[in-house]
């Protein structure tokens, strides 16, 4: 007999599930989707009621540009929907060609691929460079998806404290692996402060170790033209690998690894995620040139979601919560306990505005915190309702 009842399943695996989400649930750390009816855009609509959202990475407000629309029409009038392959069999087309080419140019790197999403990107690289015997040096606050890459290259795994030089420092001499590497976030993501990159590849010149940086956050929102966190410091060299996703700030999907053209080369042949996954569709690396033609023209949008920084950071006014330093669109609102973080984020939503809460594992425990994401989409009026229902909130709870 089969069953499709979740509740009482009479398999012990599946009950050890059930009590497995029994305790996420005690600990306030369940989870739910929340269904959106509209496309990604401040005002957007769940359960047929409208919510102000500061909940998305589309921090250019590109993610429903009518050139970006028409570019994906008529790109899939040319294309068709699917590549219909991995890149390495027939998947590879000139517009996946011209996209690399295009992305290596416009981050001033000297070669570039792109892969489906950033996540793969980061499950490729390091298994691709490193393996046992080997070590990595990881920012402690990474993201998720370089722990996931560091652990499947069966390297060593060196957790820094968030930002500490030294303690790098002392790691990497301390070392003994031939083939090191430097793991970080260039913005990240659950912080929104900012790499120190120049001292990072610094010593990674010091101790011949690759740098490998991920601008999911940075990408299209700093440097000249948004060309991103590397540029905005200025950096280049043979050492430096950059990760790049753009289903941010380009409004669209994929990610794309950056750097030497050994390095881009050596991927090509070796790394797994690359290799062994249908090739997104050209349809979509066609209109992500269009998403680069944009970023590289949105000086204006860069603009206006500077302003609505400043302009959060100016309205908000905290007793006991803590907005930590960040100059990016990310501004993090520490609470604390997850129950009471979920709590904001009820009375945020019953008053129409749905600011995501953040809580273990994502964070670190007593952490739990508000993500709120700021997108050139948004106006100073969405700004300062938000700010004022916060700053009610604090002081009613
Ligand atoms: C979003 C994100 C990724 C993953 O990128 P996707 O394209 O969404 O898979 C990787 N690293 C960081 C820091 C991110 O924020």
């Amino acid at each position: 007999m089969s069953s499709t009842s979740a509740s009482s399943p009479d398999f012990p695996l599946a009950t050890e599930l059930v009590e497995a989400l029994k305790k996420l649930e005690d600990k306030n750390l369940k989870r739910q989707h929340r269904v959106v009816q509209t496309p990604c855009a401040p005002n957007l609509s769940i359960a047929n009621r409208p919510f102000l959202a500061f909940a998305s990475n589309d921090y250019l407000g590109l993610a429903n540009h009518p050139e970006l629309i028409s570019a994906l029409q008529q790109s899939a009038a040319q294309w068709g929907v699917s590549s219909g392959a991995s890149p390495l069999v027939s998947g590879y087309s000139a517009a996946h060609q011209h996209f690399d080419e295009r992305i290596a140019a416009f981050t001033q790197m000297p070669a570039a691929l792109s892969f489906v999403t950033g996540y793969m990107a980061n499950i490729a690289v390091m298994p691709a460079l490193l393996s046992r015997g080997d070590e990595i040096f990881a920012d402690r606050l990474n993201h998720a998806s370089l722990i996931d890459g560091a652990q499947l290259s069966r390297a060593a795994l060196s957790r820094y404290p968030h930002g500490d030089l030294s303690a790098l420092k002392k790691a990497l001499t301390q070392s003994t692996a031939r083939r090191k590497l430097i793991v970080t976030d260039a913005v990240f993501s659950m912080d929104g402060d900012i790499a120190p990159l120049a001292d990072l590849l610094d010593l990674a010149h010091e101790h011949q170790a690759w740098l490998l940086v991920d601008d999911a956050h940075g990408f299209g929102v700093l440097g000249p033209q948004g060309r991103g966190s590397l540029a905005q410091a200025g950096l280049s060299s043979p050492q430096l690998i950059l990760m790049g996703t753009l289903g941010k700030a380009a409004g669209v999907a994929g990610a794309f690894v950056a750097g030497s053209a050994v390095l881009v080369q050596y991927l090509i042949q070796t790394a797994r995620p690359y290799i062994f996954t249908t090739a997104s569709p050209p349809a979509l690396a066609q209109t992500l040139v269009s998403a680069i033609d944009l970023i590289e023209h949105s000086d204006d949008r860069r603009a206006h979601l500077h302003a609505l920084i400043t302009r959060l950071r100016e309205c908000a006014d905290f007793k006991h919560w803590q907005l930590l330093p960040s100059a990016t669109p990310i501004q993090p609102i520490i609470i604390g306990d997850n129950a009471q973080v979920l709590k904001v984020t009820r009375a945020l939503l019953d008053q129409g505005i749905w600011v995501p809460a953040i809580r273990p594992p994502t964070v670190p425990v007593g952490t739990a915190r508000l993500r709120v994401s700021l997108s050139a989409a948004h106006t100073f009026d969405d700004i300062e309702r938000l700010a004022q229902a916060l700053n009610a909130l604090e002081r009613a709870l």
